[in-house]
């Protein structure tokens, strides 16, 4: 294979009570990258296009994960990436992370897939570590993965991929605010009380028990985070509002995708997670900032390749 043209999609990490361990794959927002063989040897981006990113490889997520596989697996050719940008950066819907996936999927696939999806995990993650200070695994994961991926361990890395319940859908609210990661870490307690650990540990068993089984009710009730929602939350605008109109669709639940500033609401079948893109549409029509809202399905299977 000389050429490929990938499909690397958004993702929502820090899903309700599985914060830092629980990250899904959405269907329908996505970057494509495009892959060639060179006869140069080494890895180059060649072109971005959809955003203002630099094309040096140690300042592009893309660059240093790519750049990580590349010397494990030291091909004897080179690799011209093109990255297509569809996500925006900073919405909380990983957008790193489908560069940094997406780049590790392609080289693999360019290589003759010697590493497993699973495998590529890894470096992957070397890519966020640019971004977010720490090789974090919960957009990286579900990207090449997808369904849900639930991170048990970072040392061991043991990652636990999990199919979603068929009819399960996402709404994403992004409102274009700037949420400085450095504000939305601070205000994180970095200590939790033995109750909360307790009902946090009860409701991601729970969830988790709901995704295997697709018990949608079970999930819904399970859709509560302890540890960080609380004090997030009060970073986001209306956030209270859209997810008081989304329990009036009747949606599952939601909290905040990532680090913030989307919002998501998981929803049984497309009607509901509809009905809760209007509701939230109505919600933000007099705000002063755009808001892109998005309805998907869960993506079962990741990063996929385009004909
Ligand atoms: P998100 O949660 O949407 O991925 P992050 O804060 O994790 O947002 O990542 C966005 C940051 O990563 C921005 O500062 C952006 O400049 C930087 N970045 C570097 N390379 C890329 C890339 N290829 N795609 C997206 N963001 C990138």
């Amino acid at each position: 294979m000389k050429e490929i043209k990938i499909y690397s999609p958004a993702t929502i990490a820090n899903v309700s009570c599985g914060f830092d361990v629980l990250g899904l794959c959405l269907d329908n927002v996505g970057d494509e990258m495009i892959f060639r063989q060179s006869a140069e040897r080494g890895l180059r981006i060649v072109e971005i296009t959809g955003a203002d990113l630099p094309l040096a490889l140690e300042k592009n997520v893309a660059g240093v994960a790519g750049q990580a596989l590349m010397e494990h697996l030291n091909p004897d050719f080179g690799i011209e990436m093109t990255i297509h940008k569809k996500i925006k950066a900073g919405s909380g819907i990983g957008s790193s992370a489908a560069s940094a996936a997406g780049a590790v999927y392609g080289i693999n696939a360019l290589c003759g897939y010697p590493l497993s999806k699973k495998e590529l995990i890894y470096y992957a993650m070397q890519g966020e570590a640019l971004v977010s200070g720490a090789a974090h695994a919960d957009n990286v994961a579900p990207a090449l993965l997808g369904g849900f991926a639930f991170i048990r361990s970072y040392d061991p890395l043991d990652i636990v991929s999990i199919k979603a319940p068929e009819q399960l859908y996402a709404t994403v609210i992004h409102p274009q605010i700037e949420l400085k990661t450095i504000d939305s870490r601070s205000v994180l307690k970095q200590t939790v009380t033995l109750k909360q650990a307790i009902t946090q540990c009860g409701n991601l068993g729970g969830l988790i028990s709901a995704l295997y089984t697709s018990d949608y009710d079970l999930l819904g009730r399970c859709l509560h985070d302890e540890f960080v929602e609380p004090k997030r939350s009060v970073l986001i605008p209306n956030f209270k509002e859209l997810k008081d109109v989304a329990a009036k669709c009747g949606a599952l639940g939601g909290g905040i995708s990532g680090a913030g500033p989307s919002v998501f609401v998981l929803s049984k079948g497309k009607e509901v997670a509809e009905c809760v893109a209007q509701a939230m549409k109505a919600i933000v029509a007099n705000v002063d900032y755009a808001c892109d809202i998005h309805v998907s399905p869960i993506n079962q299977t990741g990063i996929r390749e385009l004909i």
